[in-house]
């Protein structure tokens, strides 16, 4: 006996009635690119479910792959069987026995469509509950209210339905439904995180870098791109825009007073952000910043920085601990990435004593020295754009998009 079926619960998404369809088709397209390898498992929806047919593929193997899509609730592997009650009895305890934690109470849980089936729901119950308490001499006993696993049975008049473990899925929306938005990718700890979470809520990302050659090296670059390689494994690709923005940094570093240069560069960039994100439609520039976590991050600098645009800024991770940014990154497997030595285009920089509470008038006062409309033009125009293939799916070139 195998599981044939897997049973996909996408729990926010029932709510949202009107994008609905194109809500499940995006999930489905997501499920079936996790598994696209596996070649017999087939991905169905009805209603408010989804299911990926086996066929044959390993259960373990397609749950592994598919739980982390964005948009599902819960997963549960489940077994189309005969009538036969001997053939119930069989797959109740076969259902038992593959939970990966042993339960030490349980309760049959049973709804009959089928109203001629030769058992009703009561003596259903305890003749499958019986059977599992038989042939787990002693160790297993049944609660009915609160019990460690509820093992449903389901007789319709064509089969009958086994399921019961529930395994939680990563939860959030499906991978852009949201609308698209750009992240600002420093090679630091926070901000592939902060990508992550707003690819949870449903947004598709691309990414922008800037970086100062010389000054920063090829390999700090390469260590941006290897970030974006995780970050891709969401959806299979992910656009990466590098931004040269030596050239700013060093006039800023000319003709502003050192202990506002941090604010100007914070500035310059959300500006040069900002045209990137016109000219590609996005409708948001993520950061990765938390509050006070740094000079540039004070209250007091957002609001001198956040003034040259009215673009929307989602940060993600404006109120979370750093303790907390860094367990989450380790858990996205983007810490080690992240804790490479190599130097930020922000960090070369960064002045001795930053100002932690700049002022709109005087860095507007010190930036009216300087035309730098030309130069973020420039920026723009010299950006490279390259687009990024998730790390799992080594040589696959195709996306979602080019399979569906
Ligand atoms: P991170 O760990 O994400 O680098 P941080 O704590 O080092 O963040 P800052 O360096 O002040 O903080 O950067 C704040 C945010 O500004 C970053 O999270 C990122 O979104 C953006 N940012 C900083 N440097 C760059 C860069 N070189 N290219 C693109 N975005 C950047
Ligand atoms: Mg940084």
């Amino acid at each position: 006996m195998e599981f044939d079926h897997i049973i996909i619960r996408y729990g926010e998404l029932s709510t949202k009635k009107r994008n609905r369809k194109s809500f499940v088709d995006k999930m489905k397209s997501h499920i079936r690119w996790a598994i696209k390898d596996l070649k017999h498992a087939k991905v169905t929806s009805s209603r408010d479910r989804m299911y990926v047919l086996l066929n044959g593929e390993d259960h373990l193997e397609v749950i592994q792959r598919i739980k982390g899509v964005y948009g599902i609730q819960s997963l549960s592997p489940a077994l189309k069987i005969g009538r036969d009650i001997e053939e119930v009895k069989t797959a109740a305890l076969y259902y038992f026995e593959q939970l990966s934690k042993r339960p030490e109470t349980f309760k049959i849980t049973t709804r009959r469509s089928d109203k001629d089936y030769p058992y009703d729901t009561n003596e259903m119950n305890h003749l499958i509950g019986g059977h599992l308490l038989i042939n787990n001499d002693g160790h297993l006993k049944v609660d009915v209210k609160n019990p460690d696993f509820n093992l449903r049975i389901e007789i319709r008049r064509e089969a009958v339905y086994l399921t019961g473990e529930i395994i939680e899925g990563a939860g959030g929306l499906p991978f852009g439904s949201s609308g698209k938005a750009m992240l600002m990718l420093s090679g630091g700890i926070d901000s592939p995180v902060a990508g992550f979470l707003s690819m949870k809520r449903g947004l598709e990302v691309e990414c922008i870098h800037f970086y100062s050659p010389p000054f920063t090296s090829e390999r700090s670059k390469q260590k941006v791109i290897d970030l974006a390689h995780k970050l891709a494994e969401v959806n299979g690709t992910i656009k990466l825009h590098i931004v040269p923005f030596t050239d700013i940094q060093v006039l800023i570093q000319k003709q502003i007073p050192e202990n506002y240069t941090m604010t100007s560069t914070r500035r310059l960039m959300l500006r040069i952000a900002d045209a990137i994100r016109e000219k590609n439609e996005g409708m948001a520039i993520i950061t990765g910043e938390s509050l006070g976590q740094v000079a540039s991050q004070t209250l007091e600098s957002m609001f001198a920085i956040n003034e040259v645009t009215n673009t929307p800024i989602l940060r993600p991770l404006i109120t979370v601990d750093k303790t907390e940014i860094i367990a989450m990154a380790r858990e996205m497997e983007t810490l080690e990435i992240s804790n490479q030595p190599f130097e930020d285009c922000c960090t070369v920089f960064t002045p001795a004593s930053p100002k932690t509470k700049p002022r709109r008038e005087k860095v507007n006062y010190y930036e009216g020295f300087v035309d730098f409309e030309p130069m973020i033009e420039k920026a723009v125009q010299d950006t490279e754009t390259l687009r990024i293939s998730g790390e799992k799916q080594d040589n696959v070139d195709e996306t979602i998009e080019d399979l569906f």
